[in-house]
């Protein structure tokens, strides 16, 4: 886990969604009201949000490099069904894609995918490599190629592993 600063833009609730998973633990935010309620759901809501976190938790690792981290449904297949509109401010003619009627969560989950697409952002939005983290994170690095969400944790202890492999 790592206490980096949120990610720009709409990649805030992106990171926080897939976040609400602890793999090392089995915790998972979507399994309490107090959890869900960031995200506007329901219980109803959140077996599908939990699809949605995990097919966004592989496109993350892709992002960095990784296989899936396991069978997910193809993330464009779930972002498939989000209804978004494009809306256009009169004032400055600037035009960007938006969720209908403030939509569901898979709505705005696409439009910050859209959003973060545009800005440049998207591909910076990793999984952790390490199998007992894959947390969410945000690669500042100057080059983007980070591999884990906190250099002082999930590097730290990869660092350890190879070192005990050597027989050192
Ligand atoms: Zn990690």
């Amino acid at each position: 886990m790592s206490e980096r600063a949120s990610p720009p833009g709409g990649l805030a609730l992106v990171q926080a969604l897939v976040n609400t998973l602890d793999i090392e633990t089995g915790r998972d935010a979507l399994d309490t009201p107090e959890g869900r309620a960031p995200f506007g759901l329901t219980e109803d809501g959140a077996e599908s949000a939990r699809a949605l976190r995990e097919s966004l938790r592989a496109t993350l690792l892709a992002h960095a490099g990784h296989p899936p981290h396991r069978a997910v449904t193809p993330l464009g297949e779930l972002l498939a069904r989000a209804p978004l509109v494009v809306t256009v401010d009169p004032a400055d003619g600037s035009a960007a894609l938006a969720p209908v009627d403030d939509g569901p969560l898979l709505s705005r989950i696409a439009a910050a995918v859209a959003e973060a697409v545009t800005a440049g952002t998207w591909a910076r939005l990793k999984a952790c490599e390490a199998a007992d983290c894959h947390w969410a994170y945000y690669d500042r690095s100057p080059a983007g190629r980070g591999r884990w969400c906190s250099m002082q944790v999930c590097g730290a202890r990869a660092k350890m592993r190879r070192y005990r492999a050597k027989g050192a």
